[in-house]
């Protein structure tokens, strides 16, 4: 027996984390989760499911959240009732989903998710009855709507510090992975052998890049270990799934962190080909650029500001786009229809990769379009701009361009006094602009005494700044 013990303590398997059948259970004293900062709404559907005879748990992001100190986004809840089971138990439930059934049940703006337990599909399956494959031949699971138990529960899911399940009647902890170590340690640590675990969903390479950036968590060594050989994975993902995951790992308010993790594990050229390839011919400009949309982004929703994700396509792509124009009009087309084109290239090509809802990608080119006219400002021009309904994120975008190292002429900044300027002197401006253009550049007048003057044109940024 002890012999037995050494053998698998010694076993390379060893360094899988793998899931007990018999839970660690924590008591209320020795965990800090209290059920009052739990969603009432939450205790309700546990309480009225465990009254009616079933097993019903918090579980995933919200007890992990909670232990870390953060405001849960949601509370999930794991029942061995069926979708159905669970309506029948609340008016205000409704079954949804096609590829897995849920039950929402819904109080006013809160929805709480209530999932059945599943397992994963035993391997052996397939080889009986190879037309029903769960798996495709990569290992990659198709299917994964089978009910189970809970321990079959604890063992499908991704990391161990999303394998705990609360109960609020008792304030107990069922801990089923050692999430709860992993949790004091700052691990994203994969449950089962990484390698299989990845291959049969890729985006968990993902989700550990976000998990990491989210909860300043760094990913365990072996669970780190396969990532980089298996990122090209992530092109079998549907685009749809993949644009979703994007949205997450980007709105999440760690998106600089993110990106970070997506860079140093080869995640981010499968999810974003072409703006991997500007990062890697001129890291500086196409680095400071991203780095600095998504710095605004997560400040943004630090600050409760709403963002877009048109913006943030818009600012991941822009680098890719000087080298593809470059390449029309080295074949004859001119400038500003060879800019045009290379975007709509450029978008065609990532929605092969992350889809792109019409509803983002139609304003993505409208803040690229924004760039062109920025600099046109003669006439009435100015003004109509002004009342485009895409001027702030066409404004804004100048400016990241900007910090950036892009060389405008101060065109931020002329456009900054410009919506600040009374009638008058908005006609004094446009008037300047006239003379202006008359002198050659380097005897060109700037207005007040503050201005700063750019650094140089970094090569291989878009020049868009010509009159
Ligand atoms: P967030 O704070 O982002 O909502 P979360 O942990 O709740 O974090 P969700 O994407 O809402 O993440 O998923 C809920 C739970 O479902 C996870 O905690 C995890 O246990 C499980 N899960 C989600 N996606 C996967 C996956 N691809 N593979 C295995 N388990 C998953
Ligand atoms: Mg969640």
């Amino acid at each position: 027996m002890l012999k037995k013990l050494f053998q698998s303590f010694r076993s390379p398997l060893r360094r899988a984390q793998h899931p007990r059948s018999t839970p660690e259970v924590l008591g209320n004293n020795q965990h800090s989760l209290r059920r009052g900062e739990i969603s009432r709404n939450a205790v309700v559907v546990v309480e009225r499911l465990q009254r009616a005879g079933y097993q019903a748990y918090l579980v995933g992001g919200c007890v992990r959240d909670l232990l870390l100190d953060l405001r849960p986004k949601d509370f999930d809840v794991a029942t061995n009732a069926t979708p159905e089971q669970v309506r029948a138990e609340f008016r205000n439930a409704r079954v949804i989903g096609r590829r897995f059934k849920l039950a929402h049940v819904q109080f006013g703006r809160e929805i709480i998710e209530v999932a059945t337990f599943r397992a994963n599909h035993p391997q052996g399956d397939e080889e009986e009855n190879s037309n029903q494959s769960s798996r495709n031949e990569s290992g990659r699971i198709l299917r994964d709507n089978v009910y189970g138990s809970l321990e079959d529960d604890a063992q499908r899911r991704d990391f161990t510090i999303n394998a705990l399940y609360y109960d609020p009647s008792s304030e107990r902890i069922l801990d089923y992975a050692h999430g709860v170590h992993d949790i004091r340690n700052r691990l994203v640590r994969l449950i089962g052998i990484p390698e299989q675990r990845y291959q049969e969903d890729p985006v968990r390479m993902l989700r550990a890049a976000r998990f990491a950036a989210k909860l300043g968590f760094e990913i365990e060594k072996h669970s780190a270990a396969p990532i980089r050989e298996l990122a090209p994975m992530l092109r079998e993902i549907p685009s749809a799934r993949l644009f979703d995951e994007v949205l997450k790992l980007f709105l999440g308010g760690k998106a600089e962190r993110t990106f970070e993790l997506l860079v140093e594990y080869d995640l981010y050229a499968p999810l974003f080909p072409a703006s991997a390839a500007a990062l890697k011919r001129n890291p500086q400009y196409t680095g400071q650029l991203i780095r600095q949309a998504l710095i605004n982004t997560d400040e943004r929703i630090r600050q409760g500001k709403p963002v877009t994700p048109a913006f943030l396509f818009a600012a991941l792509l822009w680098p890719a786009l000087p080298a593809r124009a470059a390449q029309l009009q080295e074949r004859g087309m001119a400038p500003i229809p060879a800019m045009q084109e290379a975007a709509h290239v450029l978008i065609m090509e990532q929605v092969q990769r992350t889809a792109i809802p019409k509803r983002f990608s139609i304003p993505i080119r409208e803040i690229w379009d924004m760039q062109e006219r920025l600099p046109r400002r003669s006439g009435k021009r100015a003004d109509l701009l002004l009342e485009n309904p895409r001027f702030r994120a066409g404004y804004d975008f100048l400016l990241l361009r900007e910090s950036a190292g892009e060389e405008t002429d101060g065109l931020g900044e002329w456009w900054t006094d410009y919506q600040d300027a009374s009638d008058s002197q908005r006609r004094n401006m446009i008037r300047e602009l006239s003379n202006k253009d008359d002198q050659p550049a380097g005897q060109r007048r700037r207005r007040g005494g503050s201005r700063r003057r750019r650094g140089p044109r970094t090569d291989g940024a878009p020049d868009t700044s010509g009159e």
